[in-house]
């Protein structure tokens, strides 16, 4: 049995991470973390889920919890701090570290790159194969519809913390090194006011919030009398629960680096 620890265990996409583990042959849930003050500490990670008791109660010290899960994984999400501290605590115990927590700030991308150098690091902005194999169509899209322009649209539920999205950026990145350049130099986040005719070359990234979806993202291609759009929709988080649970088994056994999704699922680098 491969030992995973959950953090931010009793979030949304922490509790459907524990069910995907129930689920899953071979995996199981060895600690569930929490923040220091969270009402859900000492909690039975599985009743916490509306499963059968674990024998896990909710913790909020990771480095208490790693020595249990060695030869294991930690999947994260929680917050872009809690990811910075469970990046320098996994690198320190030697345990690998799958992380689908987005809006990372530079410091907390920092201690994860420095991470890989020891432990195998896994960052994935999104767990879906339906997303995975999205980007490298957009990638090839773009490289193909030479002049079309060049936008993304995200929806996601009015919860989410930030905008645009990881895959939001993702598939603007994707979109990007189809055409040879990079989001920092094409990227357009916000369009208000007199902001003349649109720049050839752009990509504009725009986020829309509201209600409970669970997320939606369409690249657009607009070319002159045509467009393509090529959309994603996400119905159920179980998708990325079992995504991220399914890289947790697979990065357990790797050697320390930095991975993504489509190193799991065996996608060809087309982007
Ligand atoms: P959420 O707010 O429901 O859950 C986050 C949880 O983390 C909360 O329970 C919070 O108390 C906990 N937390 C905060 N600080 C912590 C700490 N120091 N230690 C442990 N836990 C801590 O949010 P969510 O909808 O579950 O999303 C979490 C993150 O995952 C977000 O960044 C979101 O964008 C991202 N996400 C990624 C994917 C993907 O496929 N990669 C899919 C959905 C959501």
């Amino acid at each position: 049995m491969i030992p995973i620890i959950v953090t931010g265990a009793a979030g949304r996409m922490g509790r459907m991470v524990i069910q995907a583990i129930g689920e899953t042959p071979g995996v199981q849930v060895a600690g569930a973390l929490e923040r220091p003050g969270a009402p859900e500490l000492g909690q039975d990670a599985g009743t916490l889920c509306g499963l059968p008791a674990l024998g896990v109660a909710l913790g909020d010290d990771l480095a208490v919890l790693l020595p249990r899960v060695t030869g294991g994984a930690v999947i994260d999400f929680s917050t872009p701090a809690a990811t910075e501290r469970a990046a320098l605590a996994c690198a320190a115990a030697g345990v690998a570290l799958v992380v689908g927590t987005t809006g990372l700030t530079d410091t907390a991308k920092a201690a994860l790159e420095r991470a890989g150098a020891s432990i195998p690091v896994l960052v994935a902005a999104n767990f879906s194969l339906g997303v995975n194999v999205l980007l490298g169509l957009a990638a090839e899209a773009a490289r193909q519809l030479e002049g079309f322009d060049l936008e993304v649209v995200e929806i996601h539920h009015n919860k989410k913390r930030d905008a645009p999205s990881g895959t939001a950026l993702a598939l603007a990145q994707a979109l990007a090194a189809g055409r040879g350049t990079t989001l920092p130099e094409a990227g357009v986040f916000a369009r208000e006011g007199e902001v003349g005719a649109r720049r050839s070359g752009e990509i504009g990234v725009m986020a829309l919030r509201g209600g409970d979806v669970v997320g939606e993202h369409t690249a657009f291609l607009i070319g002159t009398g045509e467009r393509v759009e090529l959309t994603h929709r996400a119905t159920s988080r179980a998708t990325f629960a079992h995504g991220a649970v399914r890289a947790a088994r697979w990065l357990a056994d790797q050697r320390p680096g930095r991975y993504d999704m489509r190193d799991v699922l065996g996608l060809t680098r087309g982007r």
